[in-house]
């Protein structure tokens, strides 16, 4: 019980430290880039859909024995455990309110898409997509093909909940 205690504290002064050295970022600069540590499963995955993850400048964390190292400067202390409350974190911390592109990287290999024509892509979607989608992206890692109609609409959709509605960017697709 007692070894539980001094755990407790020692987290809690580590929260007051990281508190202390946080740094507030510009507003207006150059769009920020993100590097989320590795417990940061899932909002590493909503990072990555907004096209912001892998060049790597700000770290994400929740690891507290992370964070009070010297050599982390640049950095968003999350807080919070629940994955939108800690997207809203780091959009307020960075003053975003829109996307640079929805469709930009594979979900599964983080790799850049590409555009490809329409016909490319013919006998390798659904008929109905083929005949309703005119804007296709290929992963040329793995080799799924993207359209907006798929995981954008879910993606906006979250995002549009977490960002002021005037200010988000994202603009809403209605028809399904
Ligand atoms: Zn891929």
């Amino acid at each position: 019980m007692g070894n539980n205690d001094s755990r407790r504290k020692a987290a809690s002064l580590r929260q007051r430290q990281i508190r202390s050295k946080a740094v507030a970022f510009a507003a207006g600069g150059e769009q920020p880039a993100f590097v989320a540590d590795v417990m940061l499963g899932r909002l590493a995955k909503w990072l990555r859909i907004a096209g912001s993850a892998q060049e790597g400048r700000i770290l994400l964390s929740r690891d507290t024995r992370l964070l009070v190292r010297k050599s982390v400067r640049r950095f968003i202390f999350l807080e919070s455990e629940k994955v939108q409350t800690q997207l809203r974190q780091v959009f307020q911390s960075v003053h975003t309110a829109s996307f640079p592109g929805v469709l930009v990287r594979c979900l599964s290999c983080n790799e850049m898409l590409e555009e490809m024509h329409r016909e490319e892509v013919r006998d390798r979607v659904p008929p109905y997509v083929y005949k309703t989608q005119t804007q296709f992206k290929g992963c040329s890692k793995c080799g799924r093909i993207f359209w907006p109609g798929t995981h954008r609409r879910s993606v906006l959709r979250v995002l549009e909940e977490l960002l002021p509605a005037e200010e988000s960017g994202i603009g809403s697709e209605e028809s399904e």
